[in-house]
């Protein structure tokens, strides 16, 4: 019997196998032990922070020691989850230290040299990322979950501790932000059951939907105003940038550039779109990359010493803001004639072959 079936939340179907297996030796690391470190990746988004959040509370609420640690602001949107003003942005010692989607130390929120210091002995991972690495001396990747909030909602369950209203509003926003409200194609009836029984154990959905889309610094806006006017198109691609003088101009900050490559990908026709960002110092630029079906956008990332999923990953890439662009629109345009190519084959072929 599965670990979620076990403790049955309505509408849940059985874990896959690997999954109960990482569980049940997971709660088994987490029994033994006191005190934990909970990290994430840099520039945290919803999930990072949602799932962080919630697995602070689940292991209080396990009798356990718990910090999470982000020395990334927080953006303003997620300033309402419950604990946040406990993020802490010092690294403490502990039995043990808890990444969460990320593929290594270095992308995560910590100081490497803090980390280092204070020689944790043990480290767990935990990703849901295609280009997800086993970095850590303990690995859980599940590629096929929505959000890595809906991996640590599963180890509530299997724990047996009741979902508190804390927690499910900390994995409600994991799982809200990371399925682009419940729209990308790693949605499914499970995650709808999840959302169910957190909404049921105390989240408000309109609430966490108001601080999360209605409660925009106008500085974001502004920001986003400047990106559209840059948008550029050719065939089913297109591409924008800010430099750092336009993010300037409207006061914004880094986590202001957040979301703009999802109005791109929201464009009628477009399989394939990058947003760049100037970085500070050298000439360098961030790059969030988005498709639509078939068009692998993390194969490209990963190319480029980046990562991420199948139709959302980023990227730091070197040069002028001209060869960057170059580089990157050549790059999916290729994977644009590529997808053309093989559904002309596949359209070609005879159906007996494609059974
Ligand atoms: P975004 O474009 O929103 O910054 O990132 C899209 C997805 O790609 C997220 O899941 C994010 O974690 C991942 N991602 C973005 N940049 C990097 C990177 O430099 N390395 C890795 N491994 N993943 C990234
Ligand atoms: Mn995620």
């Amino acid at each position: 019997m599965s670990a979620r079936n076990r403790h049955a939340s309505p509408g849940s179907k059985p874990l896959p196998m690997n999954n109960q297996a990482s569980i049940s030796a997971l709660l088994d690391l987490i029994l033994e032990r006191n005190s934990f470190v909970v990290t994430s990746h840099v520039r945290p988004d919803g999930d990072a922070i949602g799932s962080s959040l919630g697995l602070m509370h689940l292991l209080e609420a396990m009798g356990k020691q718990a910090t999470v640690v982000f020395t990334d602001p927080i953006p303003p949107n997620f300033h309402f989850l419950p604990g946040v003003e406990r993020i802490s942005s010092k690294f403490p010692a502990s039995d043990a230290v808890i990444f969460l989607e990320c593929d290594s130390v270095e992308r995560s929120s910590i100081d490497r040299l803090e980390f280092e210091a204070a020689q944790p002995l043990l480290t767990i991972n935990i990703d849901h990322h295609r280009s997800g690495r086993n970095f850590a001396q303990f690995n859980w990747i599940d590629p096929e979950a929505a959000a890595v909030g809906a991996l640590v909602y599963d180890l509530v369950v299997a724990s047996g501790v009741p979902v508190s209203s804390v927690m499910a509003d900390c994995l409600y926003t994991a799982i809200l932000t990371d399925t682009g409200s419940f729209n990308y194609p790693s949605t499914s009836a499970s995650t709808f059951a999840m959302a169910e029984h957190l909404v049921r154990s105390g989240t408000d959905p309109n609430l966490i939907a108001r601080a999360i889309y209605f409660c925009n610094p106008l500085s974001k806006v502004r920001l986003l105003g400047i990106a559209i006017s840059n948008l550029q198109i050719e065939g089913a691609v297109c591409w924008s940038h800010v430099t750092l003088a336009e993010i300037d101009r409207v006061g914004a900050s880094v986590e202001d550039c957040e979301g703009v490559a999802n109005h791109l990908i929201g464009i009628a026709g477009i399989e394939g779109a990058v947003f760049l960002r100037e970085l500070p110092g050298r000439s360098q630029f961030r790059l969030s990359m988005r498709s639509r079906g078939t068009l692998n956008v993390s194969r490209i990332a990963e190319h480029f010493g980046g990562g991420g999923h199948h139709n959302a990953s980023g990227c730091t890439m070197e040069g002028s803001l001209k060869e960057v662009t170059e580089c990157i629109v050549a790059e999916l345009r290729a994977a644009c004639i590529q997808l053309q190519e093989d559904r002309l084959h596949a359209s070609t072929q005879p159906s007996t072959l494609l059974a």
